[in-house]
């Protein structure tokens, strides 16, 4: 059985202040999370450090946004693998359509991250997903699939079944349009397929699948209620604790 992973990216927000606060407000009114659930938050790398301590004793885990692929060398303002790992950081965000579309993230580039962060063992949350213009035209499923294959390209089944998938269509980002609890099952769907297609059948059940674009406390519940989606990618919704715990709690 798949476990849920409900993360929140908390995107260019918080500073160490705010990151605090919201931290303890988590913890002050979150019970024990069930244990089919894996709940994790990716702050800002600023609030990182801080963040990792006040976690320290809870079961929730602590993710960056970004990162390079080199370990080490002449990259000015970029954060290495092994940094992160050496801070404790277990999860990593790669290719959020936001670096891919402000920040010149390519395939390729995000291929190169995936592989650095799987050396290190820090899990990696690939995001793919369609522009509205790609989904008015038909091509939703194409996109997706170019960026399955390439993504995941020479990496080796026993290393592919540590990457979590957050199918998060560029559309419902961050615009209060979610896609419909069916279109996004459908895209879970067609990513496990063609997982199956790179790998077996074996890694496309096992694989965590999530969907990720303005998934607030109204309507997480129908959402995780989808056979092919395993878990949840928050935006917004995740930088107030009494909203993120509640879709936590959906996740149940
Ligand atoms: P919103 O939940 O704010 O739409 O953001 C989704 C997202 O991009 C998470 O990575």
């Amino acid at each position: 059985m798949r476990k849920t992973l409900i993360a929140g990216n908390w995107k260019m927000n918080n500073d160490v202040e705010a990151s605090l606060k919201l931290v303890e407000s988590l913890k002050s009114l979150s019970k024990d999370f069930d244990s089919n659930v894996d709940v994790l938050i990716c702050p800002a790398f600023t609030s990182l450090y801080s963040v990792k301590e006040a976690l320290k004793g809870t079961n929730i885990n602590i993710g960056a946004q970004n990162m390079h692929f080199e370990d080490k060398g002449a990259y000015t303002g970029e954060i290495s693998p092994v940094m992160l790992k050496n801070m404790g950081i277990e999860y990593v965000i790669i290719g959020h359509s936001e670096r891919r579309q402000y920040f010149n993230e390519t395939d390729e580039t995000v291929n190169k991250k995936l592989k650095a962060a799987l050396k290190h063992n820090i899990r990696p949350i690939l995001c793919v997903g369609e522009t509205l213009e790609q989904r008015e035209c038909g091509v939703e499923k194409e996109t997706v699939k170019n960026q399955i294959t390439n993504d995941f390209a020479g990496i080796e089944k026993c290393e592919a079944e540590n990457i979590v998938v957050a199918y998060e269509p560029i559309w419902a980002i961050g615009t209060g349009k979610t896609a419909s609890s069916a279109q996004a099952n459908e895209m879970a769907s067609f990513i496990r397929m063609c997982v199956k297609d790179i790998y077996d059948l074996e890694l496309s059940e096992k694989i965590i699948i999530q969907y990720g674009g303005s998934v607030n406390k109204d309507n997480a519940s129908e959402i995780l209620s989808q056979s092919d989606i395993d878990g949840a990618l928050v935006g917004g919704a995740s930088l107030k604790a009494e909203s993120f715990l509640d879709i936590i709690n959906y996740a149940k």
